[in-house]
């Protein structure tokens, strides 16, 4: 090889020069200088474009390895090639280009030879680089897109929890640790049953199975009952679920999205009670006894109902105060309640008048169970610890009526009451009277 070779393309012939210009990657042969300093032997122009150099500016080689690197990334790459001839061992490394156009990555490669110079083979290093910029790229996006998932997942109010075709764990959100009251850590690779009361567990693998087949990709989980997820310590959750699917390498993956209705169900059931019952006595008011006394209206046993209003209850009122009259209609529940057997529905029908529906009871019956319930409150034979200080008197009187055989009528059964309760004021209060069907 002679000078005027080297001169041009280093230490590559001409043909060879051709050669490694025309490849995509980057390529230099690296040597030491005299002083010991690197110097780049031959490189191809990738090369140059990658360190941001222009070979005009180098009109021969070889060529300063300093005054080709740019400065950011001269110190790196010289701690490898440096190692590369102290160890003899290959080295690898990935660095960031900046150039006009934008941030170029590479991959570089260093491998040590034996190049045959003068008496004694020296050793060089043969550095062929590859731009990894478009994969760089994709791992940023990827990051980014991963984070902001991540982000999102572990910010959501809702419990989020994937499982993977074998129904095992494969994540599960912070909002997950808090309503099951697992750790993430414990719950990843355990399987999801884990999280399903024990009655609903068997049908569970069916309904992910069928869900799987299905070609709708998400939707609320429907159940005609309320749906229970099972906490830590065994009791159970009512949830709200949405779930979807997606395939990932031919393999089905779900996600169930959880809420916790814990509060709404709590309030629901709140205002449900509420609606049906009243809030001075406790007892079911007139819509709950009509809703519930039609239900037992259908079997066609005996049936009464008594009518019950107290006697002149303004004059309680009057007396003593409004708070000690409200003590009285607490009186009246509390007695009434007591009274009652386990069929009876005993109700404030409104203001100071109260309902009862006897199932299974005669006239007669009735008559005994009216007349023991009014001597009751005119006797005052009942505990209770007046909030006034002292008893209030008062007496009530009480209309019966009874379902004549085959009787679907309630309002009709109540009609009669309610004139025998009329009879009873009439004919002077503290009395029981009863109205007989047509
Ligand atoms: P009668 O023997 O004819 O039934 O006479 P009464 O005074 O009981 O009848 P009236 O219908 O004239 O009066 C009923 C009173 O009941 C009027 C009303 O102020 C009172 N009242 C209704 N609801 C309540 C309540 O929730 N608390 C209290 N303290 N009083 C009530
Ligand atoms: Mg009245
Ligand atoms: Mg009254």
């Amino acid at each position: 090889m002679t000078t005027e070779q080297v001169s041009i393309a280093g230490v590559w012939p001409h043909s060879i020069q051709e050669f490694v210009d025309g490849i995509a990657a980057s390529v230099a042969i690296v040597g030491r200088g005299e002083a010991g300093e690197l110097v780049v032997l031959a490189c191809n122009d990738s090369f140059f474009d990658m360190s941001g150099g222009r070979r005009g500016t180098f009109r021969r080689f070889p060529v300063s390895f300093d005054l080709l690197m740019p400065s950011y990334a001269r110190h790196e790459l010289r701690k490898k090639l440096l190692e590369c001839f102290d160890t003899g061992l290959a080295q690898e490394l990935e660095q960031a280009y900046d150039l006009r156009e934008g941030t170029e990555w590479w991959r570089l490669s260093l491998k040590p030879f034996r190049h045959p110079g003068g008496n004694e083979p020296v050793l060089e290093i043969l550095v062929t680089g590859l731009n990894i910029t478009p994969k760089m790229i994709l791992t940023h996006e990827l990051e980014v897109s991963t984070s902001r998932f991540r982000s999102v997942v572990d910010a959501a109010y809702d419990a989020i929890i994937t499982i993977d075709q074998q129904h095992n764990i494969t994540l599960f959100n912070r909002a997950a640790e808090d309503l099951f009251g697992y750790d993430s850590s414990e719950m990843i690779g355990q399987p999801v049953l884990r999280l399903i009361p024990e009655s609903f567990r068997q049908k569970h693998d069916g309904y992910v199975h069928q869900f799987a087949r299905s070609p709708v990709r998400s939707r609320q989980m429907n159940e005609r009952n309320r749906i229970y997820a099972q906490h830590r310590d065994g009791s159970l959750l009512p949830v709200e679920i949405a779930i979807s699917k997606i395939n990932v390498g031919g393999l089905v993956e779900f996600t169930a999205i959880i809420r916790d209705i814990a509060d709404r169900v709590r309030l629901m059931d709140l205002l449900q009670k509420q609606a049906v019952t009243d809030e001075l006595t406790g007892l079911p008011n007139r819509r709950e006894f009509l809703d519930v006394v039609e239900n037992i209206m259908r079997s066609n046993e005996d049936f009464s109902v008594l009518m019950l209003d107290v006697d002149l209850f303004k004059k309680v009122n009057d007396t003593y105060g409004h708070d000690a009259g409200d003590e009285v209609l607490r009186v009246l529940a509390e007695v009434g309640i007591a009274a009652s057997s386990k069929l009876d529905v005993f109700a404030r029908w409104g203001g100071e008048e109260f309902v009862a529906a006897l199932p299974g009871k005669t006239a007669e019956q009735a008559r005994a169970a009216a007349e023991k319930l009014r001597s009751t409150f005119e006797r005052q034979e009942f505990p209770h610890t007046w909030r006034t200080g002292n008893a209030i008197p008062f007496t009530v009187s009480i209309g019966v009526a009874t379902r004549a055989p085959g009787e679907r009528d309630l309002e009709a059964i109540l009609k009669r009451a309610d004139l025998a309760l009329y009879r009873a004021k009439g004919n002077g209060r503290n009395r029981v009277e009863e109205e007989q069907s047509s």
